[in-house]
């Protein structure tokens, strides 16, 4: 089986009120030594045996911040290391990173994907989520990246922001649908602890404008707004956020939905072998600090056991639409844990009575209307 590859580039001009992850504000002379450090790390994980590379994602954070020439090394030592010529190539950009230089470099580097985080095309809203871009950086860059080859383009969107209302909506939907990117990304806001702007959320302020976070149902209409209106525009809805056009999809993300294999390189990345999971130390001066002392940043190794193999069978298969197919699962899982799998058929049986999940044949899938509430539906499977 081929093996993705998945770099962490965990720095950001400033930190966005919703955003919970693991990223930080740093000064730009941090990010030589972090990628000299990344290059160190795949040239020794190289060293070992390994399947062949077919995809490679830079993921961030917000990668483009980093000098394209150290892009450029990162891609080589893949390559060089791995022997790797991989299909897909993606980098995340931020609009405001986008120009038409920097744009012809990175497709001069390798990358043939660029995932572009637009988030919303209205100025409101992007200004109160802490975001230095505007509806013309989007607008400047998806020219720019066009211009420069980029042939396969992700644009996303967050229904949810503070400020935004159903006409601010079908404008930023209108608006990426006319700029036709191959692939499209709808992510409803998270509102929890991790971020600033879910913390007031839930505890109350008004800093970060929680106040004007629309209603639970308005954001899930947003979500059914934007599946009917990409549906109408071509786009196949192929898992829970995710739509793309014919031939489009993300073939990295989709090992992740798979649980295919992939390796993880950069601070606090993520690694998966078929039977255990690990991450590299999420601190980058803590991970400069482990590679350059010739130790290995990986920590928090994790073997699965067979339950919780089984249980990621449903918890990650269930969010594509396809759904998973339940007579491999049976055959791998049943002899060994036979109470488990019975429990789960029964809980199958009653969310299929409810219509959160619907059958055909040995398949199962999440009921298309009902994918606004995946995350109940996941709990009362797997709890
Ligand atoms: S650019 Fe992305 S990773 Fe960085 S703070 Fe904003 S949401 Fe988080």
């Amino acid at each position: 089986m081929s093996l993705g590859i998945y770099i962490q580039v965990p720095f950001c001009q400033t930190k966005c009120t919703y955003c919970n992850f693991h990223t930080g504000v740093v000064s730009r002379d941090r990010h030589g030594p972090y990628s000299e450090a990344v290059c160190r790390e795949i040239a020794k994980a190289g060293e070992s045996p390994h399947a062949s590379v077919d995809t490679v994602y830079v993921g961030g954070g917000t990668p483009s911040l980093l000098d394209p020439a150290d892009l450029g090394k990162i891609l080589d030592t893949l390559r060089r290391s791995f022997r790797a010529e991989p299909l897909e190539t993606t980098l995340e950009a931020d609009p405001e990173t986008v120009s038409s230089e920097r744009a012809a470099l990175w497709v001069g580097t390798g990358f043939n994907r660029i995932s572009l985080g637009s988030q919303s095309f209205a100025d409101r809203e992007l200004q109160a989520a802490g975001r230095r871009h505007r509806r013309a950086d989007i607008l400047g860059a998806t020219e720019a990246l066009r211009a420069a080859g980029i042939g396969n383009l992700n644009m996303d969107l967050i229904a949810g922001l503070p400020y935004q209302t159903p006409p601010s909506w079908d404008k930023s939907i209108e608006e990426l649908v006319s700029i036709r990117p191959e692939h499209v990304s709808i992510y409803m806001l998270e509102i929890d602890e991790g971020s600033r702007l879910g913390r007031e959320a839930l505890a109350g302020g008004s800093r970060y404008s929680a106040q004007a976070i629309p209603d639970d149902d308005t954001i899930a209409d947003f979500y059914e707004i934007a599946r009917q209106r990409l549906a109408a525009s071509g786009y196949e809805h192929y898992e829970i956020s995710n739509w793309a056009l014919p031939g489009y999809r993300s073939r990295h993300n989709g090992k992740y939905w798979r649980r295919e294999p992939y390796l993880g390189f950069g601070a606090g990345a993520h690694s998966f072998d078929g039977m255990m999971r690990w991450a590299n130390v999420h601190d980058p001066a803590r991970y400069v600090a482990c590679i350059e002392q010739g130790s290995s940043p990986g920590e928090q190794f994790e073997g699965l056991t067979a339950i919780q193999m089984l249980d990621e069978e449903f918890f990650v298969g269930l969010r594509l639409l396809e759904g998973i197919d339940l007579a491999p699962i049976e055959r791998d899982f049943a002899p060994e844990l036979p109470r488990r799998m019975a429990q789960l058929r029964e809980r199958i049986a009653h969310l299929e009575s409810l219509g959160f999940i619907e059958r055909e044949g040995t398949r199962i899938r999440l009921a298309p209307d009902r994918l606004t509430v995946s995350n109940e539906v996941f709990i009362q499977l797997l709890a």
